[in-house]
């Protein structure tokens, strides 16, 4: 063996393997439940596979990972159509990235949730084409909160939301699941704490403002998830914990 085998396997262990990763986080997500005295089965984990090659996503489902998330439609698109995704048994996506109203046709349906709704616009003309679909349930979504009020970063300010949420409601081809955030980037997790508190108390404020459960709170990531869980997330979307560095963008 040469010596770059050798370092090619001393790196590959020290980071382990994807089911390895996996059975850390879903531990570590175990644990985090305990310290506030929730039920692990309340926080979902979202495994987020952006730019991941297929096997990746293989290994994963073959270690019991059955939820998905993904930021391209386009390579969305041809990941599903991957004989060795295609071959995978009771596996659902998210899409979690930025959404053009022109792709949407191609995620109607076939998304169990669409969590970055983001703006009015998309989310009349999403409920407006799942209704001209026909026949379906609604579509899932979760409402986009830029809650720091970041320039140029996407969702609905606090105060947006408040004002718009009840006409948000009224559209009949939408089932409003609740709120998702992806907050400022911090130096470490303890200093997000705040920001997912300011999700949760948002939501809550909403749910009595409207009379309408959101029960969904997608947020806590990689870096910061047990905290996100600590301060009431049902759902994390953790992508390099489980899956190591992503190749970049093709
Ligand atoms: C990429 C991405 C994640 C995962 O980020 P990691 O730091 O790799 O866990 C989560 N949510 C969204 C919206 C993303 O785009």
């Amino acid at each position: 063996m040469s010596g770059t085998d050798g370092r090619t396997t001393a790196l590959t262990s020290r980071m382990g393997s994807v089911s390895e990763r996996l059975e850390a986080i879903r531990g570590r997500i175990t644990r985090a439940c305990e310290r506030v005295d929730r039920d692990p089965a309340s926080v979902q984990l979202l495994a987020v596979s952006k730019m991941q090659p297929a096997h990746a996503v293989a290994e994963a489902a073959d270690a019991g990972q059955q939820l998905f998330g993904e930021n391209y439609v386009q390579h969305w698109l041809g990941r599903v159509e991957n004989p060795t995704i295609v071959a995978l048994k009771g596996i659902h996506w998210h899409f979690i990235g930025k959404l053009q109203r022109n792709k949407i046709r191609f995620l109607l349906g076939r998304v169990r949730c669409i969590e970055t709704v983001d703006r009015m616009k998309l989310a009349r003309e999403l409920s407006n084409r799942a209704l001209a679909r026909g026949g379906g349930t609604p579509q899932h979504v979760l409402l986009e909160v830029n809650l720091a009020e970041e320039p140029g970063k996407a969702g609905f300010s606090p105060a947006g939301l408040s004002a718009t949420l009840g006409e948000l409601l009224t559209l009949p081809g939408i089932t409003i699941d609740g709120l998702m955030s992806i907050p400022p980037q911090r130096e470490v997790a303890e200093a997000s704490r705040s920001d997912h508190r300011a999700l949760a108390a948002l939501r809550d404020r909403l749910q009595e403002e409207q009379g309408v459960p959101l029960p969904t709170l997608s947020m806590g990531m990689s870096s910061d998830f047990e905290v996100a869980i600590e301060e009431g997330s049902t759902r994390v979307r953790v992508g390099t914990g489980i899956f190591g560095p992503r190749p970049p963008r093709a």
